[in-house]
Parts: C-alpha cells; structure tokens; sequence
C-alpha cells in the first residue's frame, strides 16, 4: 500500500552545515509544500506548482552554490502561501489573501490564533535556525527566483540584486554580474527591500551589521539542470572573490 501521504519535513534544513565559507546562504522559499491537513489552502493543485507558492529553481540553485563556495545553506520547508519566511508576521503579505492575481482561499479572513500557529510551526523555526548560523559568518545572502512576467508586464532582467543598507556589497554583486555585457541585471529590481515589508535582509542582515543581498535569478532560466548549473556557476564566480 502507497496511501500514506509524505511527512511533512522540519520548517528549516540545513545543507552543508559545516561550511567553511564565511557566506551563509538562505533560500525562504524553496518549498510549495502545505500540510495535507490545510487541504492545499483551498488551490487546485496547478496553483501550487506556479511562483505564488515557491520560487522555482531557487533550492536546486541555492544547494550548487553552497556546494561551490562551501557555504552553510538554510531551506524553508514550507510554502509561502501558508506563511512568507522573508516578510514580518502581521504584514498582509506574510499570510497573503491574495497573491498576484489569486485569491488564496485558506487565507481569507484567518483568525489570529490560526496565524499565530502558522508563525510558530513554519516562520520562527525557519529564522531561529538562520540566526544559529550566523556568528562567525561576515556576509548573507538569500538565494531567490522571479517569474519573466508579473502582471502582464514582461521583467527585462535575467537576475536581479536586492539590499538595502550593503550597498557595497550589493555594488560588487551587481558589477561582477554585469561584468557579462549581455545580461541585464536589476538593482534593487525586479523589487525593493523595504524594511517594514521584508525579512532577511533587515532582520537578519542590517540589524546585525551583516552585509546582506538578495539575489534573484528569473525562473525560466532555471528550468533545467543545465540552466541550474550555469547559474549556479556564473554566481560562484561572482561571489568567491567577494568573500575575502
Ligand atoms: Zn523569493
């Protein structure tokens, strides 16, 4: 018999934990898993598969990088769409009623101690386990994909820096990505870290006096193994000189 559902996996997981890099990586939303318990939050099963509920090709991306730079990795291990481990709790787009053009039906109107239960079971895990790794690690940076259109609006970035307050470290990033002439990469593009509205970055990264990034890399050229690798590569070249 095969009618047992998977288990559900920790909140956060550590790859390669005992990096030597002084990077630590993150990747809050690798995962669209949802707990069959919240009955995929209302969605037909496409919807889990699209962007609203993980970032495609970011897991597989971020688990090269750590490999290629030795650097520790921590991966959520829940969808976004039941609580976004890179947003406050308590902002609308922590649990989000909406996401991009869909109503997340599980999400409407939830009461307080639903979503407390959600903070403590997917969100807190996830950040104590990234703040554990973190003293004797000199740099930050979360591993993230964004699809080629939002909105109807087609994105003209392959790969995008986010930072807020490293905006030396968000510089290097960004030179050593345009060093290649024909990409077109976005500062603080496709979006903006705003500290009331974003989580590692501020929490994580600023508050600490840790230079922290984003780095998002857009989906569709993350469809493959081959693409995931290339990335992977490109990134680690850019990165490995940052880290001295
Ligand atoms: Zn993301």
């Amino acid at each position: 018999m095969k009618s047992r559902a998977e288990p559900d996996p920790p909140a956060a997981s550590l790859v390669n934990p005992g990096g030597a890099a002084p990077l630590l990586l993150v990747c809050e939303h690798a995962s669209n898993h949802i707990p069959a318990r919240y009955h995929a939050l209302g969605l037909p099963p496409a919807a889990l598969q699209r962007h609203i509920a993980w970032d495609i090709g970011a897991a597989a991306l971020a688990g090269r990088l750590a490999a290629l730079l030795d650097a520790p990795l921590v991966l959520s291990g829940y969808s976004r769409l039941l609580i976004d481990c890179n947003r406050p709790p308590g902002v609308p787009s922590s649990i989000p009623a909406r996401s991009e053009a869909t109503d997340i039906p599980g999400n409407q109107a939830l009461p307080a101690a639903a979503a407390a239960e959600r903070e403590a079971l997917f969100f807190t895990p996830f950040q104590q386990q990234v703040a554990a790794m973190l003293p004797g690690r000199r740099w930050l940076l979360g591993v993230h994909s964004f699809t080629p259109v939002f909105l109807g609006a087609a994105r003209p970035w392959q790969a995008g820096v986010l930072y807020g307050a490293a905006t030396d470290f968000g510089a290097a990033l960004i030179a050593g990505l345009r060093a290649d002439p024909a990409l077109t990469v976005g500062d603080n593009e496709p979006y903006r870290i705003e500290p009331e509205m974003d989580f590692t970055v501020p929490v994580h990264g600023d508050a600490r006096g840790i230079p922290a990034a984003l780095i998002e890399v857009r989906q569709d050229l993350l469809g493959s193994p081959a693409g995931i690798e290339s990335w992977a590569l490109r990134l680690a070249g850019v990165i490995r000189p940052l880290l001295r």
